[in-house]
């Protein structure tokens, strides 16, 4: 297995379920879970670990500011 190069973690408290990082994510490491917030929105989830190469495109895109990259280095 690749090693990975990144995580994502996701403030399901700031997430409003617009989906925009599943949408843009070059890797296809989000995906829609099966939870949801305390404001009912559906909450993605980090997925496919192994591809994420931290370009933190998910993180740009998030309207809510609600998701953290972490490099590994
Ligand atoms: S950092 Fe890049 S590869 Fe990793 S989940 Fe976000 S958009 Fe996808
Ligand atoms: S882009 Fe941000 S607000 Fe939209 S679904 Fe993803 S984490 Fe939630």
């Amino acid at each position: 297995m690749a090693k990975s190069k990144g995580e994502i973690v996701i403030d399901e408290q700031y997430c409003k379920g617009c989906e925009y990082c599943i949408e843009f994510c070059p890797k296809d490491c989000i995906t829609l879970g099966d939870k949801f917030s305390a404001q009912g929105y559906q909450i993605p989830v980090f997925v496919n670990k192994e591809n994420c190469s931290a370009c933190m495109i998910c993180a740009k895109m998030c309207p809510e500011s609600a998701i953290e990259v972490y490099k590994y280095i």
